[in-house]
């Protein structure tokens, strides 16, 4: 049947094709809010330090057990169009500051919530966003307001921020331990560009290994490549290493077309193929002239040039990934050369040690003790796989906390403190602004207290007592900064326990949340085309969508 609709009088007006869905107005609205506020619902329980983990279990049968929101919504496979943006939410927040995904996805959720409420009391969606863009951006300006700036050599309150931030991941008693590796991480690769500080934790290479300890997990100033050394007859560690970085087959190339020669001497047999050997031959003296005693090869290195490497006592490896090249480069000073005719003295990177060595399994080399790097590595160790990934996710977050705070050096108290906050600001706000859009925004506060409430509640605290109480204390002027202990259930200066967050966390888990709750909002008709059948008997079209009137 094709999709047809009609006007009032029954005239039809539209033709769509034929499996099209289509829903409209309020009933359209409602199936998105309804969609977007589930996944809310979903990461609310793993909120905060005492959060609950979720268990999920992907199609191949591998198990993940986590809190972290992100991680969350990179496994499930959300199919409704309004869901997924709230999984973009997440995706943003990851991207742009690295912390805070729950915070955001749970904000849009109840964005959503107190608009539904609010659209059925008749208020109409665009003065909702409007009143919703206004308050966010209040509340931007309110964190910014106050926040506080931090010293980045006060190490003490660096690794607060890092602890806080890795407060809901299962890495137990190696939490300091990791928060102090990541704060020299962070440090060792940042950068002075002009008066911007710029910590780009790209540079920071995670390499995970299973067996042994989470206390384990060391630094490495340098970088790990996940290759061995190529001969047997290379040394296997090379001290105060000179090191080139080749882009270049260290191969005779063979001819595209195959070429046929005809040999009838021996002697002219020998003698082509003395000329390829003394080839590659002046390859390696070419490396040893320029006083290489390591070689990292992007490309092949034949077996011939393998042995006059190991004849002259060089350490080398083939194959090295692009991006590994370029972190050899950051790390060691060198300079990656594409011919080899102009590889010289200064193009060679150093390093204090290269060293093949054997980690659970695998051989690995590790070049290391680089003077200076601008490029490090972090081997995570754990006993079970499970856990060097929960260590991962808690490092990537540490590290992108700490590299949040260099980069814009801004703190705010957490703990729910910085919410509460903003929600008095933006009462005192709307009564200013009045009219209908008053409400939206008194329902923005309202949403955004929902943060210290799902704290409480996720710690087994009675939501609505704290929230009350927090609200009384955040009147006074010594209570601007407490928030909730969330394991005793009473309030604390959330700065002296050491609840301390980056602002620009905070700022744009907002700014996302305003964003997609405002662009949900907005749409009043959903029109899907028919999807192309999947597999046997296809999917279902997602839930609320066979809007056929
Ligand atoms: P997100 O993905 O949003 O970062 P988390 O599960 O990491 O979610 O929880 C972050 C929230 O937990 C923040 O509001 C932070 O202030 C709060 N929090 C972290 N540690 C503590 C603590 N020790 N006491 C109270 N609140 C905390
Ligand atoms: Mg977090």
């Amino acid at each position: 049947m094709a999709y047809l609709t009609t006007t009032g009088s029954g005239q039809p007006v539209l033709i769509l094709k034929e499996g099209t869905s289509r829903s409209r107005g309020k009933e359209a609205q409602r199936n998105n809010i309804m969609a977007a506020r589930v996944i809310g619902e979903v990461l609310k329980t793993t909120l905060g330090p005492r959060g609950m983990d979720k268990m999920l279990i992907d199609s191949l049968g591998d198990i993940t057990i986590t809190n972290d929101g992100a991680a969350i919504l990179n496994e499930i496979d959300v199919e409704h169009p309004a869901a997924k943006m709230m999984v973009e939410i997440a995706k943003t927040q990851d991207d742009m500051v690295g912390d805070g995904t729950t915070t955001s996805v749970v904000l849009a959720s109840e964005l959503l919530k107190k608009a539904e409420e609010l659209i059925d009391q008749g208020i109409h969606p665009t003065i909702l966003v409007s009143g919703y863009r206004k308050a966010a951006q209040k509340a931007v300006e309110t964190i910014n307001k106050m926040a506080v700036p931090v010293d980045i050599n006060d190490r003490k309150t660096l690794l607060k921020i890092a602890l806080t931030s890795m407060s809901s991941k299962a890495v137990g008693g190696a939490r300091e331990h990791l928060a102090e590796i990541a704060i020299d991480a962070v440090k060792q690769v940042m950068e002075q560009r002009g008066d911007k500080r710029i910590a780009d934790i790209d540079n920071i290479q995670l390499v995970k290994k299973t067996g042994k300890s989470l206390l384990e997990t060391q630094l490495i100033q340098g970088i790990i490549i996940d290759k061995e050394v190529v001969h047997s007859g290379m040394p296997k560690k090379k001290e105060n290493a000179k090191i080139a970085l080749l882009d270049c087959a260290l191969e005779i190339e063979k001819t595209e077309i195959s070429a046929e020669i005809r040999i009838r001497d021996p002697a002219q047999m020998k003698a082509f193929l003395d000329q390829e050997t003394s080839m590659m031959k002046a390859m390696v003296d070419k490396i040893k002239a320029a006083g290489a005693d390591v070689v990292f090869c992007q490309k092949g290195i034949d077996d011939m040039v393998q042995h006059f490497l190991a004849k002259e006592s060089i350490l080398a490896a083939r194959r090295i990934k692009e991006s590994d090249m370029e972190k050899l480069a950051r790390a060691t000073g060198g300079r990656i050369v594409s011919d080899l005719e102009d590889l010289s003295a200064k193009d060679l990177g150093q390093a204090g040690l290269v060293e093949e060595r054997k980690i659970g399994e695998d051989k690995m080399i590790f070049v290391e003790k680089c003077k200076d790097p601008h490029s490090v590595a972090i081997l995570l160790r754990a006993g079970l796989e499970r856990m060097v990934d929960e260590a991962e996710r808690a490092m990537t977050d540490s590290l992108s906390v700490i590299s949040d705070v260099i980069e814009n050096s801004r703190i705010v108290a957490g703990g729910g403190a910085i919410e509460v906050e903003v929600a008095k600001e933006l009462r005192n706000y709307a009564t200013k602004v009045g009219g209908r859009e008053q409400l939206a925004i008194e329902a923005f506060a309202e949403a955004v207290e929902v943060i210290p409430k799902t704290l409480a509640e996720n710690a087994g605290f009675e939501p609505i007592d704290i929230i009350v109480e927090l609200r009384a204390t955040h009147e006074k002027e010594d209570g601007k900064y407490k928030g909730i202990n969330v394991f005793t259930g009473k309030l604390q200066d959330s700065f002296e326990a050491g609840v301390i967050e980056p602002a620009v966390v905070k700022e744009q888990a907002i700014k996302s949340a305003a964003e997609s709750a405002a662009m949900i909002l907005r749409i009043d008709d959903v029109i899907a085309a028919s999807k192309p059948k999947e597999g046997p008997g296809g999917k279902t079209p997602p839930g609320g969508f066979e809007g056929e009137e």
